[in-house]
């Protein structure tokens, strides 16, 4: 009888561990998702009205169009 209460407090422990193992490791990936998502920068194109995003940094002096490669400025919202 004691070493099956031992037994059930180890197997509900390694669970334990196991599940907030789990939940740490989902959310520190979802969270790396999320900020690689928001560095993006966007750009419009005045000129033909293109869409397009980088995920560069610094973009403050403006993006080259890929489409017609006008220098356009990041949207900010
Ligand atoms: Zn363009």
């Amino acid at each position: 009888m004691h070493s099956f209460t031992w037994f059930l407090i180890l197997y509900t422990g390694s669970v334990l561990l196991a599940v907030s193992g789990l939940w740490f490791f989902y959310e520190k990936r979802d969270r790396k998702q999320f900020d690689a998502r928001r560095k993006r920068r966007v750009f419009h194109c005045v000129r033909c009205g293109n869409l397009y995003s980088l995920r560069k940094r610094d973009a403050s002096d403006g993006q080259e169009c890929p489409k017609c490669g006008y220098k356009n400025y990041e949207l900010s919202f």
